[in-house]
């Protein structure tokens, strides 16, 4: 991807790392290897030595793993500065600071957005990718995606001597951990915060959450316990019912496309989906086989 971007992305292969805590956790993991190999995805069951290894640091309470060794992590900020920039060299106007405020159709296909600074551009082709915001510029038109806004949560350690290659979650669910290539720890993992105003992207990071994000970061990954918490944050993310995004024309506009709703996964997706955004806007192949359980309407 830097290649064909001509940009970093910060991306690293380090591998992932899901552990269990306890016999209760890990008694589910040759079934989810199982599942996943069936799928192609090259997993393997490890040990806790074996999972020690891999993760340095490790809770000894860990009886095992699932590692993935084509997991790996890149840097958010970095990879859509890339995209961007990479648009733009080939002709892409990029506008910050301005939100489409309506959707306008004529006969039966998308004929121009207006803009919130009341601007209006004519177009033949719409991509509505605003994540949670998504619905409200669809409810204009009639259409109703399924979408909820959550806030999720993030931890931020100041740097630390470099130790941890892989990405670490837990079966339990509650963990996200992976350092960064200056050191911090950055630590996730579908924390709640609290969202004050979900049309202006305000939230607030809750204190118990905050603590029980740290909690169980520090007992799977017990090094942690020496790092001080620099940042907090969260985002507004959009979910559906079956935690599956949204992706396709929308039935009844043509022109119209949506990807939305990617349920806390969307990063490490999008790639993939701008590449079939970008098939189904110039009609060209659009890999089917990987969206078509997707679509606008599907029962989720
Ligand atoms: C804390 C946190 C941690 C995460 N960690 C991971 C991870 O480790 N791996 C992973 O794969 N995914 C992760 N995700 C999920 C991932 O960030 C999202 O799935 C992804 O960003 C969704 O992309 P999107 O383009 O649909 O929405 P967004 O990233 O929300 O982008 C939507 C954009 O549309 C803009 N917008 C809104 N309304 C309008 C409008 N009316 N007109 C124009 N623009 C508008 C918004 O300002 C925003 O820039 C995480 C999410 C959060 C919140």
């Amino acid at each position: 991807l830097d290649r064909e971007l001509e940009a970093a992305t910060g991306y690293r292969r380090g591998g992932g790392l899901r552990v269990a805590l306890d016999d209760g956790e890990w008694a589910g993991a040759p079934a989810a290897v199982a599942e996943q190999r069936a799928s192609g995805v090259p997993v393997e069951l490890v040990d806790g030595l074996a999972a020690q290894r891999l993760a340095p640091g490790l809770s000894p309470d860990c009886p095992g793993g699932i590692h993935c060794p084509i997991d790996g992590q890149a840097d958010a900020m970095a990879t859509v500065s890339a995209f961007a920039t990479a648009a733009r060299r080939l002709g892409a106007r990029v506008e910050e600071g301005v939100g489409a405020a309506a959707l306008e159709t004529a006969n039966g296909r998308i004929a121009a957005v207006v803009r919130e600074d009341g601007g209006r551009e004519a177009c033949d082709l719409a991509i509505v990718a605003a994540g949670a915001w998504s619905g409200t510029l669809l409810a204009g038109l009639g259409v109703r995606i399924p979408l909820q806004a959550r806030a999720l949560q993030m931890l931020l350690t100041d740097p630390a001597p470099p130790r941890l290659s892989p990405v670490l979650s837990r079966f339990a669910g509650g963990l996200s951990l992976k350092q960064l290539t200056d050191g911090a720890y950055l630590i996730g993992g579908g924390w709640p915060a609290l969202i004050l105003d979900e049309a202006a992207n305000r939230w607030e990071v809750q204190e118990d959450s905050a603590r029980g994000s740290l909690e169980v970061a520090r007992a799977v990954y017990p090094p942690l316990a020496g790092c001080v918490v620099a940042e907090r944050w969260a985002g507004i993310e959009a979910f559906t019912p079956d935690g599956l995004p949204v992706l396709g024309p929308v039935p009844g506009t043509d022109g119209l496309l949506v990807a939305a709703g990617f349920s806390g996964h969307g990063f490490a997706l999008a790639p993939v989906v701008g590449d079939v955004l970008a098939r189904l806007g110039l009609g060209r192949e659009p890999l089917a086989h990987l969206w078509s359980g997707l679509r606008v309407g599907r029962r989720a």
